[in-house]
């Protein structure tokens, strides 16, 4: 009998999102973001679900082949563009559309001998301060790239940096639209925070928006919305058994550390799942989970293999009870990979691409 632990991934609920996210988006055309391997899903996995998206956005030249291997032909986009100049031999080949963030990507492409001229998206970095040219100097970098014979179109980019907080995307849009207003080309702009939150501005559909983490059933704007105001379906479950007990008495203490003291006689169970199976380390007691559908919390510290919830709300729970950690539980129950994130001080982004090896995953 293997360890209880599995991941299960739903393409059904990635088909969902991506309808979601197509809806709010207008007339825009839909990238579906499948960068750090569909954000832990598998791209092989989810494939025929992500082929609903117009165009596929990754980092990896290997998930560009990867997704021209399953028989796409469809645009891809490439977000961080090339990282050396011989990349640009496999975006020939492969017909990549990439990202232009930095001069020396345009001097690999002045020198690049090919027939066949490449699609580019000119970065704008429009506050973020990570990849892209300021405002100011991305139209001499425009003018620069309109000049090489190896380019044939070149589309405009920029990414938000708050589309999903306060601060929001007023100050970005104007400064990309300041710099880019008379200029020809297509226009990417939004990404999921965006798409759910700032769709109805035309200026933020353009011509493509990018979906992400929505697309996974994620919020990207959790606390101040969850994954049921925006409609959104889980597309991973992480989920595992009981395989101990404990019946603790008062002032008994529970993992390494001790740091959970029992105040009254309880009963906890012990978990198939730790940190090396990619569940987070740093979910303190009281992080939620699902013991045969019904909410409980963990107590004490997550261990490499093993973690250990309070069964008080379900006394009738024992051995090889259902455990979720995440995702779609018995009984239409769910727990959205958000709220665990949340509690362990991160987001539902770095959970779903931390999902280890070992644990096996299959399609639900
Ligand atoms: N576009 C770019 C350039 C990105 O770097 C990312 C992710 O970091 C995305 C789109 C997708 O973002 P999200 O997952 O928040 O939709």
């Amino acid at each position: 009998m293997p360890r209880p632990i599995e991941a299960l991934i739903h393409p059904d609920a990635i088909a969902h999102n991506l309808g979601i996210a197509r809806q709010r988006a207008g007339d825009a055309r839909l990238w579906g973001v499948i960068k750090a391997n569909a954000y832990g899903h598998g791209i092989e996995r989810v494939w025929p679900a992500l082929a609903v998206a117009d165009g596929l956005a990754m980092l990896d030249l290997d998930e560009a082949q990867r997704v021209r291997d399953l028989g796409w032909r469809g645009p891809i986009l490439l977000l961080e563009g090339c990282f050396e100049a011989r990349d640009l031999e496999l975006c020939s080949r492969l017909n990549l559309w990439h990202v232009i963030h930095h001069d020396q990507q345009i001097a690999w492409l002045a020198a690049h001998k090919t027939h066949q001229p490449h699609r580019v998206f000119l970065k704008m970095n429009s506050g973020m301060n990570r990849l892209g040219y300021t405002p100011q100097a991305w139209r001499g970098a425009w003018v620069r790239l309109n000049a090489l014979p190896q380019v044939d179109e070149i589309s405009l980019i920029t990414h938000f940096s708050d589309a999903d907080g306060p601060k929001g995307i007023d100050a970005a849009v104007e400064a990309f639209v300041a710099a880019t207003h008379d200029l020809p080309g297509e226009r990417s702009l939004g990404n999921s925070a965006a798409i759910l939150r700032h769709a109805h501005r035309p200026e933020v559909r353009a011509d493509w928006v990018r979906s992400g983490i929505l697309s996974y059933g994620s919020a990207p704007d959790f606390p101040e919305h969850g994954i049921d105001h925006w409609r959104l379906v889980p597309a991973m479950t992480l989920r595992s058994r009981v395989i101990g007990l404990q019946d603790l008495q008062p002032g008994d203490t529970v993992g390494y550390g001790s740091t959970y003291r029992a105040d009254r006689a309880q009963r906890i169970g012990i978990v198939a799942g730790g940190y090396a199976d990619g569940y987070p380390r740093h979910a303190p007691t009281g992080t939620p989970v699902l013991v045969d559908g019904v909410r409980c919390t963990t107590v004490g510290r997550v261990s490499m293999d093993m973690l250990a919830v309070d069964l008080t709300p379900v006394p009738q729970a024992g051995l090889g009870a259902e455990v979720t950690l995440w995702g779609h539980g018995p009984h239409g129950t769910r727990l959205p990979i958000d709220e665990v994130a949340q509690a362990a001080g991160t987001i539902g982004y770095e959970l779903m691409c931390a999902l280890a090896l070992r644990v096996p995953t299959h399609v639900a």
